[in-house]
């Protein structure tokens, strides 16, 4: 066991909320992080109870209405974000590997994390000060100007997943926009923010702009999402969850983002470079042990292909190395939770039940050294049809559907018929055919010979049940503002409707 690690984790500051820009000892239920890899316990905290959301809401409210904030012109606000990208960038390793205590996953993939969280600050930053309002085609005797101002008092509700990276996903584009944030980091991962709000507290963020409270969703997330004070909800999670948040949201005529969950498709065409696609195919399903809302879940292979394509990618998978996250060997950590793993489980044998072959996985990997943990081995279902409940349903593990198909036609319609809309992997030589079929795919993020890649500079978000709205590129920071149109009239000239005004000369 890394020791660095839990000495990381232990040495968080000592109150476990950041309420208001301070840290002190929440009054709500106990929180406990366990690292997956074997159970044992990272931290256990003393969550956010209702009145220290109130608290935390109005302390922002306040701190959000300030002059020192409030009239902080955007160059000056980027100052802000671009001291909490230094940083993260100066503790990467802290928090990669709290992140990897939280989650499970791989240091490897956690520095990648942690760094592209400092790029989403200093991305934002720049944003906000090359950001211009808009003047606006005039057609009448007023100059007219859209302006953006921010909204108020943010609250981000985030996932387990990939915590640095949901969280700057939110906190950087809200800040640079003028807000205030209070973020709910998910009840199995905690700890990653609370190491967000040490280094944005370092960086000197007036108090009170952002406050982290670790609690439970129902009653925390709740209160964020009802709380009359509350602009706007900002969410990552589930697509139940997400849709009952919405509701809230319509009875206070709200602005919500909603980043929900995916089935996605990858698509291997006959004529594609097989490495390449075996290679991608494996990334976009096993990377992050499948706990990836993108995670391309249901493969359809080109007949002619079928069998020698699927051969290769079931040996490949078998020998994908599963094991600790700490080791820079491993390929397919852990999974989240012990319930998690067990829902992963169900979801292959109701998939055993409907009839699919197993071609590998489908279970926990034998190994004292895997005992403790939440492990399991990347599996492969076939023989099942796209109407199946494992091609329906989202798993967030390391199993991949596999379906034959015909011709593009038959492709894009079993790849449509699925209520989610996230994204789309489609593999390929041929660049007009990767074109017509991404474009008639429903899907926020299509990819053509590659998968899971990212920039912050490019909108991501899903259609259907997959959600609503767009984070990431420049409009991103428009997402956390509202538009105000301003008419300014340079007539000079009293208005003709009223005639001639008594006494005027
Ligand atoms: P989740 O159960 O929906 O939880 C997400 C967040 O919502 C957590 O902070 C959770 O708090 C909170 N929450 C739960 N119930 C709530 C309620 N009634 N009111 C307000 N907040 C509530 O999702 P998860 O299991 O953490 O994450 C996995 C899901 O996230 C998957 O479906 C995945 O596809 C999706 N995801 C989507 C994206 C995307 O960008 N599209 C990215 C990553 C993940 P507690 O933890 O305390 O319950």
């Amino acid at each position: 066991m890394d020791k660095t690690a839990k000495d990381w984790a232990a040495e968080l500051p000592d109150g476990q909320l950041f309420l208001g820009g301070e840290w002190r000892q929440g009054t709500g239920a106990e929180i406990v992080s366990t690292f997956p890899a074997d159970g044992s316990v990272n931290r256990v905290l003393s969550g956010a109870s209702t009145s220290d959301g109130n608290e935390a809401i109005d302390r922002a409210k306040r701190a959000q209405a300030d002059p020192s904030w409030r009239a902080l012109r955007p160059h000056e606000r980027a100052r802000y974000l671009y001291r909490i990208a230094d940083g993260l960038e100066r503790n990467a390793a802290r928090v990669s590997h709290i992140q990897s205590l939280d989650t499970g996953k791989t240091l490897a993939e956690t520095q990648a994390l942690a760094l592209s969280a400092a790029g989403t600050f200093r991305y934002f930053g720049a944003v906000a000060e090359t950001m211009d309002d808009d003047l606006t085609a005039q057609r009448g005797t007023a100059l007219t100007l859209s302006v953006f101002d921010p909204l108020g008092v943010v609250a981000a509700i985030t996932p387990w997943n990939s915590p640095i990276a949901s969280d700057a996903q939110k906190v950087a584009p809200a800040l640079a926009a003028g807000n205030a944030v209070i973020l709910k980091p998910a009840s199995w991962a905690p700890l990653t923010a609370l190491e967000l709000a040490r280094i944005i507290d370092d960086a000197g963020l007036p108090k009170g702009l952002f406050s982290v409270l670790p609690g439970s969703g129902s009653q925390i997330g709740n209160l964020l999402v009802e709380h009359p004070d509350i602009a706007k909800v900002s969410f990552t999670g589930g697509t139940q969850t997400g849709r009952a948040l919405a509701h809230k949201a319509a009875e206070k005529l709200m602005p919500i983002s909603l980043e929900l969950g995916g089935k996605s498709p990858t698509i291997v065409f006959a004529d594609a470079d097989m490495n390449q696609a075996i290679a991608g195919v494996m990334f976009g399903i096993f990377s992050s042990s499948g706990q990836s809302c993108i995670a391309g879940s249901r493969l359809f292979v080109q007949r002619a292909v079928y069998d020698e394509f699927v051969a290769r990618l079931v040996a490949a998978t078998k020998a994908l190395r599963v094991g600790h996250p700490f080791d820079c060997a491993t390929q397919v950590a852990p999974l989240i939770h012990p319930d998690h793993q067990s829902e992963v489980a169900g979801h292959v044998n109701r998939a055993l039940e409907d009839g699919a072959t197993l071609l590998c996985g489908g279970k926990p990997p034998m190994g004292d050294s895997f005992a403790k943990g939440n492990y399991f081995e990347p599996t492969i279902l076939a023989d099942l049809p796209n109407t199946a409940r494992l091609c329906r349903d989202e798993v967030f593990g390391p199993v991949l559907a596999v379906l034959p198909f015909d011709d593009e036609a038959d492709v894009i319609a079993a790849a449509n018929d699925n209520d989610y809309g996230l994204a789309c992997g489609i593999w390929t030589r041929d660049f007009t055919r990767a074109w017509r079929v991404g474009r008639a795919i429903r899907a926020g993020t299509v990819w053509h010979n590659t998968y899971k890649q990212f920039s912050i500079s490019t909108p991501f978000g899903g259609d259907g049940d997959s959600g609503i709205g767009r984070e990431k590129g420049r409009q991103g920071l428009r997402a956390y503002m509202r538009q105000k149109s301003i008419y300014t009239d340079l007539s000079g000239a009293p208005h003709p409707w009223a005639g001639p005004i008594p006494g005027s000369t």
